[in-house]
């Protein structure tokens, strides 16, 4: 009965892998022992998702093989100085919402703190053996990440612009003309004139031309328990300042004015003007 119930986990287990693979093109000097070492897999791991190896320990210089992604368990981590939740999630290859959900306290902007002790979500990691795939695949989640920001958060927040998900610059800090520079909002990319809706109900304090500090045409809404929002670059403001707006109401288009190098909002969050992580307020 015990073996049984091994070979039905077994099954299942190599199931999952098979699902989640990375290409890997065999090399001079290349053993099948060294390459699932390399990986973090074992040999019958590879094995089960390369039906062409069979029984064989022989690896062809040149061919092709899928190498199983390995299964990392979840882990407390103390957060280190310097740290936020956004640099946390890229250094363990995670999106920010997948380490929220693991840490459900800090969903409302709450601050991480050097010492604190967070939780690393069990995940599935693609074999780093540097083949062309691998590689290229790296690039692509460093460019920009695909987030998840449903219409309307639990929380009632509403993303300003529905249906475009992909965020090409996150919150914190990133390299901008060869120098390091904090980035207090996220880049969403989405079509010129596409309308930009208020995240919530309040009052615009500013909707202006702000081409001094590169904002270009911007609106900036306060909203009542202190939280307040900025929407930059934009092609046009359809709001005037000291106007009440509610949750949801057109504050302007998508545009690419002010110091901006592409078509997208700059969404930006701030609590009584402390610079929070807008992801960090949607699922
Ligand atoms: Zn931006």
């Amino acid at each position: 009965m015990r073996a049984f119930i091994t070979c039905i986990f077994l099954a299942l287990a190599l199931g999952t892998s098979s699902l989640a693979a990375t290409t890997y093109r065999v090399k001079s000097g290349d053993t099948l022992i060294g390459i699932a070492e390399r990986a973090g897999v074992s040999v019958p791991q590879i094995r089960a998702v390369n039906p062409s190896l069979k029984n064989s320990s022989v690896v062809r210089i040149g061919s092709t093989l899928q190498i199983p992604n390995r299964q990392v368990a979840a882990k407390k981590y103390h957060v280190k100085a310097g740290e936020n939740l956004t640099t946390i999630a890229r250094k363990f290859s995670l999106s920010l919402s997948q380490l929220l959900r693991a840490n459900p306290v800090y969903r409302n902007g709450k601050n991480v703190w050097a010492g604190a002790v967070i939780t690393i979500p069990g995940r599935n990691v693609a074999a780093g053996l540097g083949s062309s795939r691998t590689s290229s695949q790296a690039v692509i989640r460093t460019t920009g990440i695909r987030v998840n920001a449903a219409p309307a958060a639990r929380n009632g927040w509403l993303w300003p612009v529905p249906g475009y998900h992909y965020v090409s610059s996150e919150f914190g800090e990133r390299e901008l003309d060869g120098t390091n520079a904090m980035h207090y909002g996220v880049d969403i990319v989405a079509p010129h004139g596409t309308p930009v809706l208020a995240a919530r109900s309040g009052r615009v304090i500013e909707s202006r031309a702000d081409f001094e500090r590169g904002w270009g045409w911007t609106v900036v809404v306060e909203h009542p328990d202190g939280w307040i929002t900025r929407y930059a670059h934009l092609s046009q403001n359809l709001v005037q300042k000291g106007e009440l707006v509610t949750r949801g109401q057109r504050v302007g288009r998508v545009g690419n004015t002010g110091r901006s190098t592409g078509t997208h909002l700059h969404y930006g969050t701030y609590m009584r003007w402390n610079p929070k992580d807008p992801m960090s307020l949607y699922d």
